[in-house]
């Protein structure tokens, strides 16, 4: 591998907290220095003038669908996807088919991974065998094999007996426990939330309370096996509140927002559009004005898409029928870009920590999140201006399902690098 010169960029990179127009010189795959009007004799040359450069973006929650549902999605497609979208890690949640509760799984998508994607793979294994709730997975095997936490994502643990033993296991094994909080119970048999929206469309609504429950409960279950736990998807006021106050407690408890849960309310969901139904729901505008809050005062630790492709067959149903999930990946950046940039919220520093160090710290990525000398050379590029149409039907995913089609976003990925190779470059 050769020399790359990125530059005359503006470099931030919030874990040096550095933010100044300079140069990123990579040599092996490795970042070899940063700094001012760097010597790069033999170097290629990419020119950054006007442009971020940032440590690679991290998605920590992602559904590649391999194995078992690749007319969704593959390895492949999914990390294409990652890398049109400017992510150079991504972590794929458990629930495939078999679903990934066994040294045997993570290892199947470690090799393909290697095999088959651009990006890094850093796959999360299932709390309980099957994702079935019941009788813990393999867990310390698959830390062997790679797994950087674990998750029974979209198939929650309800009894909290078994959650409780589940901390207890990854508390030994310094992984995270990542929850997609929902009582079933709670939510059985909706398909938005529950609120003046739904009422009006005449559709059975999820409650905010199905969340905030389950928050509640991993939260008090932290504190007693002193297991770091992180909340998926947090989308409710209440939620944002109690990890808020968690924290000022001192526990180890983290979590993440999604794009569309920071972009949309339930009010602005185009009715019966299967491509505005996911888990959990689009909340009201309370809701995302506290996730808002949340990700300016620090209660949110990073965004992560919960990229969830389904095949067009599955999504052109009737709303009630349709699976939950929707893509994520491509728009991320655009859509945090408008939502939380443009409009003054947050600054560019703290929108690349969200996407960088937030994710590596909270699993232990110790090697990635960060541009310094002698790690690997993961690097986003991204610009913050320019005028963009996202076409979902040119999209690297397999899917088709975003409710973002022909939005025209302002800024997004121009380039990505991994490993020191420039993996996709926008036109
Ligand atoms: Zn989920
Ligand atoms: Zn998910």
């Amino acid at each position: 591998m050769g020399k790359l010169l990125i530059a005359n960029g503006r470099v931030i990179d919030p874990a040096s907290k550095l933010d100044a127009v300079q140069d990123v010189l990579i040599q092996d795959g490795l970042i070899a220095a940063i700094g001012p009007n760097l010597d790069a004799t033999g170097a290629q040359r990419f020119d950054a003038t006007g442009l971020i450069v940032a440590p690679g973006f991290i998605d920590m929650h992602v559904h590649l669908r391999e194995p078992g549902f690749e007319y969704a999605e593959t390895i492949e497609t999914g990390a294409r996807a990652a890398a049109a979208g400017g992510f150079t890690s991504i972590c794929p949640m458990p629930n495939t088919q078999p679903v990934n509760d066994s040294a045997t799984v993570t290892s199947y998508i470690v090799e393909r991974a290697k095999r088959d994607a651009v990006v890094n793979v850093f796959p999360i294994g299932a709390i309980t065998k099957g994702s079935k709730g019941e009788e813990l997975a393999g867990i310390g095997a698959m830390r062997e094999a790679g797994i950087v936490a674990i998750s029974d994502d979209g198939r929650p643990v309800m009894n909290a007996r078994v959650m409780r033993r589940a901390m207890e296991y990854a508390r030994s094994f310094n992984l995270p426990v990542i929850d997609h909080c929902e009582d079933l119970h709670l939510s059985a048999g909706g398909d938005m939330h529950e609120g003046v929206a739904s009422t009006r469309l005449g559709l059975r609504g999820i409650p905010a309370c199905s969340e905030d429950v389950m928050v509640a409960r991993d939260i008090l279950l932290s504190e007693l096996t002193g297991a770091r736990f992180h909340v998926a998807h947090i989308s409710s006021r209440h939620s944002v509140e109690m990890v808020a106050f968690a924290k000022t407690r001192g526990l180890s408890v983290t979590c993440e927002v999604t794009p569309h849960h920071f972009a949309l309310a339930d009010e602005e969901m185009e009715p019966y559009d299967s491509n505005y139904k996911m888990k959990p729901p689009l909340r009201g505008r309370r809701d995302v004005d506290s996730v808002l809050s949340g990700l300016v005062a620090g209660a949110i630790d990073a965004i992560a898409t919960d990229h969830a492709p389904h095949a067009g067959s599955e999504k052109m149903q009737e709303f009630e029928k349709c699976p939950f999930g929707i893509l994520g990946l491509e728009t991320a950046i655009g859509l945090a870009l408008e939502k939380l940039v443009h409009t003054n919220r947050i600054s560019l520093g703290r929108m690349v920590e969200l996407f960088t160090l937030g994710p590596a710290c909270i699993l232990s990525l110790e090697n990635r999140g960060r541009l310094q000398p002698g790690l690997p050379a993961d690097v986003t590029i991204f610009d913050t201006a320019r005028a963009w149409t996202y076409d979902v039907n040119r999209s690297a995913s397999k899917s088709r399902n975003s409710p973002f089609d022909k939005h025209v976003f302002r800024g997004g990925p121009v380039a990505t690098i991994v490993n020191g190779a420039i993996v996709w470059q926008g036109a």
